[in-house]
């Protein structure tokens, strides 16, 4: 394990650059946490996982908290908090999105760093987990504040991040400009001859900065091509299949698009600010359209109903695709869902007493760390191709995120099958069995 790069002890203060560094208090866990050491805790018990490896994968490697000023456009300093949760690099550098949002915190941001661990090790790319972000609401910010919030966060993160250490990636609330943003910060603290060396700092730019053709579609794409499977898997056509998407942004528009390409309706989409139904359908394209012009949000749309947010998972349908955020579906509506299948675009959508509920009535889950990995996926190519100073194109993009995906879940059914169980189960098995090789294989220093 690698201990938090440069700092010698656990807990330091650098005064001039208002730059902390802390391991977090031990606490009780809560929301996401419990549902990720649940969901690892009922693996390794099933695959008898070594019991030193599952020492430390129960921990996370690095817990980072930057406090960091800002200049407000009325001239005002305001103070931010950033996190960055480092939970484990047995199979090579740390990756992991940052979320701008009130709900990050350690706990969130450690959640989401071991998910990101099982997703790398299941797609088989060479990779740990991290995740972070900053404690706030963009939306309450302009694009110029928005500019100088990410600017100032990376100086604060400084060499805890890196192209061939910690690459962040888009989440929540972030964008390919922010991705820009971060990558000409880091690079321009860096001296003349590692600054086109370090490109690869972060993933999802846009494509005049480095990014991949494909990055801003693969995970909803990767949540299709993991349907397809399913359906291929069941004997089924997806052609007049009615579907239910939460989420309008990133994940969740991409997966609709791509859904409704092959002849699936959407009948009901939520996002944060309201939620739509259409029995007939509702057209991806023209919502986006709209949305996009609407400050991206669906309210106001006129092709379908508004309906209460307390109803959405009841609509009845085939699919539903969570793609926002954590803990959607719980006992307290799992019990609506009509949907046969949910594929989990968001990370952590379904807690872990509803996940009993739906394996209890019957309703297939592709698990997040498999359904969405389209997104670190793709993050990998990008990173390969600033690497090696390459340019790929968009068919080969999704042609190759196709055979990955593929390939993983093939692993997960074959993994379900041997070991009588789920297929976040199987999921997990499959990812935590790799590192348990790699750990056993290298040993544990000195
Ligand atoms: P995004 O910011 O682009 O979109 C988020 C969407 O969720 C928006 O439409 C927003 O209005 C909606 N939303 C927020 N709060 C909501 C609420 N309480 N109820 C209903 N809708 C709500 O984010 P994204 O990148 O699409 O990420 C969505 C999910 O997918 C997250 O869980 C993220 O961790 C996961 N994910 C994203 C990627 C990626 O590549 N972006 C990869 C893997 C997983």
């Amino acid at each position: 394990m690698d201990g938090i790069k440069n700092i010698q002890s656990f807990f330091i203060v650098n005064i001039m650059n208002n730059y902390e560094v802390k391991l977090a208090d031990v606490k009780p866990k809560k929301g996401l946490l419990q549902n990720v050491h649940d969901q690892f805790n009922k693996a390794a018990d099933l695959m008898d996982l070594d019991k030193g490896v599952r020492k430390i994968l129960e921990i996370n490697n690095n817990e980072i908290v930057v406090n960091f000023p800002v200049k407000m456009d009325n001239g005002e300093i305001e103070i931010f908090k950033g996190f960055r949760v480092q939970h484990n690099n047995a199979l090579g550098p740390y990756k992991g999105g940052l979320r701008y949002h009130e709900t990050v915190d350690m706990d969130a941001s450690s959640a989401l760093a071991s998910w990101m661990t099982w997703k790398t090790s299941l797609a088989r790319i060479p990779y740990g987990g991290a995740k972070g972000g900053i404690q706030f609401n963009p939306a309450n910010y302009s694009k110029t504040e928005l500019e100088r919030i990410t600017r100032r966060f990376t100086y604060a993160m400084g060499d805890n991040i890196g192209p061939e250490y910690d690459i962040p990636a888009p989440d929540v609330n972030t964008t390919e400009q922010m991705m820009a943003w971060i990558a000409d910060t880091y690079m321009s603290t860096k001296g003349p001859d590692e600054r086109a060396k370090s490109q690869h700092v972060v993933t999802g730019k846009p494509i005049g900065a480095g990014g991949l053709e494909g990055r801003d579609r693969a995970t909803g794409y990767g949540v299709v091509v993991s349907i397809k499977e399913w359906a291929l898997a069941t004997g089924q056509s997806l052609s007049g299949m009615r579907f239910i998407v939460q989420g309008f942004g990133k994940v969740g528009y991409w997966a609709a698009h791509y859904l409704s390409d092959l002849g699936a309706i959407m009948v009901g989409v939520q996002d944060q600010n309201g939620s739509l139904y259409a029995d007939e359908g509702i057209i991806v394209g023209e919502l986006f359209d709209y949305a996009k012009a609407n400050g991206n949000s669906i309210v106001g749309f006129r092709g379908a109903q508004y309906m209460e947010d307390s109803e959405f998972f009841g609509i009845d349908c085939d699919i539903c695709i969570p793609a926002a955020l954590g803990n959607q579906i719980t006992e307290l509506n799992a019990h609506d869902i009509k949907a046969r299948l949910i594929a989990e675009g968001a990370n952590g959508p379904t807690n872990t007493a509803a996940d009993s509920i739906l394996i209890e009535r019957g309703i297939t889950i592709i698990p997040d760390i498999l359904c969405n990995s389209g997104g670190v996926i793709a993050s990998y190519f990008e990173w390969l191709q600033n690497r090696n100073g390459e340019m790929w194109d968009m068919q080969m993009v999704l042609d190759k995120l196709d055979m990955l995906i593929k390939n993983s879940f093939n692993r997960v059914l074959a993994r379900a099958k041997e070991f009588e169980t789920d297929w976040r189960t199987a999921a997990y098995i499959e990812a935590i069995a790799r590192i348990e090789t790699a750990y056993v294989q290298k040993g544990i220093f000195p």
